[in-house]
């Protein structure tokens, strides 16, 4: 037996051709010449097939994969692997440079292409959606009976800002379209109901609060016949704030803490701390704001009574020496608030 090709004998024939024959034949792979890629403008979203995904990497990465994808090896070709480089660019086209290597039937082999890749950019639906101010949630602010304090829109705003750039690497819909100042307090406008919520709950963990949603019927999606929905979570800040004083059954107490889960108040002559539940929200009622607390200083000392001066009149006045009084001396500035007439020395601040 001889190779056709090359006449060489007592050689291993394949398909009548000699190994070296057969390999110089092969074209290892089937590159089409003209490919395209779509892009996301905004984005690293690109369109692949009827879909558009979210790869997270770069252009040269995507044109890559999309060749290598395209790419048909040849059934008698091994261990086939693509370098590929940029030969040039002329403006939406890139002239691209391929060389294959592998093996066939055991000879190394080494095949070189040249395709057109076109770039075509686009807006993904996600980023049109951002572009065209869309929103699934509307997240309100509100502070109860009061207006809003600006270190409270702030913490909220730094909240949603953390929140937002956790969720958006795994959810494209989370972001704040808009952010809107009113008299009644702030509105932010989400792309993303799930994160909407997920970012009300985180709020309400750190500050408290009330939460409430409601849908709101927006018109009619044309192309479904559906109706379409918007969704309205509102966050009422409670009507009073770390600081304040609270009355809470017999006790007077002083806020000394409040997150998502309770209120905690310590009273203002035991110095117990006592937390609360929001379920308790409706029963209290402030006697006196933060605000309020005023310096005064300490006249005179007995073994069962502290003397003092009111804050506003400097009238002496007499209180009954609680246990936690025994470290105050006379002279002492001390910080008091007076709550339905009667004066009350303030926990001390930690
Ligand atoms: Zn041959
Ligand atoms: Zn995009």
């Amino acid at each position: 037996m001889f190779c056709i090709e090359c006449g060489k004998e007592d050689e291993e024939l394949f398909k009548g051709l000699c190994k070296t024959c057969f390999a110089a034949g092969n074209s290892l792979i089937h590159i089409p010449p003209e490919l395209e890629v779509e892009l996301c403008a905004h984005c690293s979203a690109t369109h692949v097939g009827d879909k558009w995904m979210e790869t997270g990497q770069s252009e040269e990465e995507l044109i890559a994969e999309t060749i290598v994808r395209e790419s048909v090896p040849d059934e008698d070709a091994d261990d086939v692997v693509l370098e590929i480089d940029l030969l040039n660019q002329k403006g939406s086209i890139l002239e691209i440079l391929v060389i294959a290597s592998g093996k066939v039937v055991g000879v190394p082999t080494k095949r070189e292409y040249k395709l057109n890749v076109k770039l075509n950019r686009s807006v993904c639906p996600e980023c049109s959606k951002y572009v065209s101010g869309y929103y699934e949630a509307v997240l309100q602010l509100r502070a109860d009976d009061r207006s809003l304090e600006s270190d409270e829109i702030q913490s909220a705003d730094e909240i949603i800002k953390h929140q937002l750039e956790k969720l958006f690497p795994k959810n494209r819909m989370a972001y704040l379209s808009q952010r809107l100042e009113l008299k009644e307090g702030i509105d932010y406008y989400l792309g993303s109901l799930k994160a909407a919520r997920k970012i009300s709950n985180s709020l309400k963990e750190n500050m408290g609060g009330i939460l409430g949603e409601s849908p709101r019927l927006m018109g009619r999606d044309k192309s479904t016949g559906k109706d379409l929905y918007r969704i309205w979570i509102s966050l009422r800040l409670p009507f009073f704030q770390k600081g304040d004083f609270l009355t809470h059954g017999e006790h007077v107490g002083q806020i000394i803490d409040i997150n998502g889960r309770k209120i905690t108040i310590q009273d203002l002559k035991t110095m117990d701390k006592t937390s609360l539940s929001w379920r308790e929200y409706s029963n209290l009622e402030v006697v006196a704001r933060r605000d309020d607390v005023k310096i005064t200083t300490v006249t005179s000392k007995k073994p069962t009574q502290i003397q003092l001066l009111h804050p506003e009149t400097y009238q002496p006045l007499d209180l009954d020496i609680l246990p936690r009084m025994s470290e105050i001396n006379i002279g002492d500035q001390v910080e008091v608030v007076e709550i339905k007439g009667k004066i009350y020395i303030t926990p001390p601040k930690r």
